[in-house]
């Protein structure tokens, strides 16, 4: 049996960040690559000296390899068809415009080699997307682009077809916006003698029903979105799910599992719709799934430093959706950790349900400070024991205990976790500061409320 070794390459343009539409591509190309066992291929094309930014190959590197699409050839680790960088490749793309010139395939025009055309019929190619779509031949539908330009280096045009046949590519993976350029590529190929690779053309990337996608208009870039606090494995799951569809009602997939599940026929033609809110729950999960003390280190950057990321992991584990949230406090009321203002209302000590008020809270807090001073030693389960054999010896609601220490070392009425978790981030010394600062305020209301009687 004739078997070949699938390849696939992402052939990024270093002109800028790395967009969600360019991590979709390389995603596809690496999973059709793996499904079977070939090989993923990274090549820059870096022939448009205008649209060159410094800095942007290093960033392209730097993103594939933080969700873990590395490349098994590419300009880093060599290959046996380098080289992997096109501006590397100059010598190669003028001998091609000359043999194609020989071939009849090609015609100069000055200093410059332009694709040659023959006028009459139709030319028919197949997309594994798409299907077969044929384009007349004719000068409005196809021109006779430039190859070679005068300045020796080739377009986008006769690079790609050059390249991906030298480096023994059979999936060519790529947005739409070049589907109008096959049937030419076609041509090219033909002209050469060369088998034609399988055209793979992923949909469009929406960000609402009629506006693609765009950086320009404020869209995250794949680095925008890591800043954001969102994590490599679910924008990796969600990606793939953005224009292929595994069949079912499965969601959820690791970097191997995509590559097993992964079928060229899935890929749907119609346009994808990138929704943030969806990405938010695929990050959800994965937060989610990993250990607490890797999503400690994770927030480490994120929260004050003097702060106990160790303790406070545990808090966030199942509540945040993102890195982000950390910091947002229209998602996850978290300031008071590390910023906490003293003059919060007094009735946030009121609470009819647990039948309590400031002047029972002043009871409470009373009665919990001498015992929290020598508490020994300071840890979760004893402060919560500590809470509950006093709910017994006040004879009070559990509410009006726990409520009265939440709000004093808070100063909101609802908290992430419970104010033994919070007296445990916020250490000793800070919870103490604060439960006195609420014994001393509740006392001075006391005196007030006196006076009125
Ligand atoms: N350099 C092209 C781009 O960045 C690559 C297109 C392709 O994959 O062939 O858009």
């Amino acid at each position: 049996m004739h078997t070949t070794t699938i390849r696939t390459r992402f052939a990024p343009s270093p002109t800028g960040f790395m967009h969600i539409g360019g991590v979709r591509t390389a995603l596809y190309a690496y999973l059709i690559a793996k499904h079977s066992g070939g090989q993923f291929l990274l090549r820059i094309e870096d022939t448009d000296r205008e649209r060159y930014v410094e800095g942007a190959v290093d960033a392209i590197y730097r993103s594939l390899r933080d969700c873990g699409l590395n490349w098994d050839e590419g300009p880093d680790v060599g290959g046996a068809v380098g080289p992997y960088v096109q501006s590397e490749r100059r010598e190669l793309y003028r001998e091609y415009a000359e043999r194609l010139l020989e071939l009849g395939g090609a015609f100069r025009d000055g200093d410059a080699i332009r694709q040659k055309i023959p006028r009459e019929g139709s030319t028919t190619f197949h997309d594994a997307v798409y299907g077969e779509i044929t384009v007349p031949n004719d000068s409005a539908s196809m021109n006779e682009g430039v190859l070679l330009k005068s300045d020796g280096l080739p377009t986008y045009n006769f690079a790609n077809v050059v390249d991906d046949h030298l480096m023994g590519i059979t999936h060519v993976v790529r947005g739409s916006e070049y589907l109008s350029s096959d049937a030419k590529y076609d041509l090219l190929y033909r002209s050469f003698g060369w088998e034609i690779p399988t055209y793979v053309t992923v949909p469009l990337i929406m960000r609402d029903a009629t506006h693609k996608l765009s950086k320009r208009a404020g869209d995250p870039t794949y680095e925008d979105l890591i800043a954001e606090g969102f994590l490599p494995q679910a924008i990796l799951n969600y990606v793939a799910l953005l224009g292929w569809s595994p069949g079912g009602e499965r969601e959820f997939y690791t970097l191997p599992e995509l590559a097993d599940a992964f079928d060229i026929r899935g890929i749907s033609k119609s346009p994808a719709l990138f929704d943030k809110v969806k990405l938010r729950y695929f990050n959800a999960h994965y937060i989610r799934e990993m250990p607490v003390d890797e999503l400690a280190a994770m927030i480490r950057p994120r929260i004050p430093a003097e702060l106990d990321a160790r303790l406070l992991a545990p808090l966030l584990h199942q509540r945040i959706e993102t890195l982000g949230d950390v910091g947002d406090e229209s998602r996850l009321k978290l300031r008071f950790l590390w910023d906490f203002s003293e003059d919060y209302a007094l009735t946030l000590f009121d609470n009819k349900k647990a039948k309590t008020n400031a002047a029972v809270a002043l009871g409470v807090l009373t009665h919990l400070l001498p015992e929290l001073e020598r508490l020994e030693p300071w840890s979760l389960d004893e402060i919560a024991a500590l809470l509950t054999t006093a709910v017994e010896r006040l004879e009070l609601k559990t509410g009006a205990v726990f409520g009265a220490l939440r709000v004093a070392v808070s100063g909101e009425s609802a908290t992430p976790g419970g104010p033994a978790e919070l007296c445990e981030v916020l250490g000793r010394a800070e919870s103490l500061r604060r439960v006195r600062i609420a014994i001393n305020r509740l006392e001075q209301l006391g005196g007030v409320l006196d006076e009125e009687d």
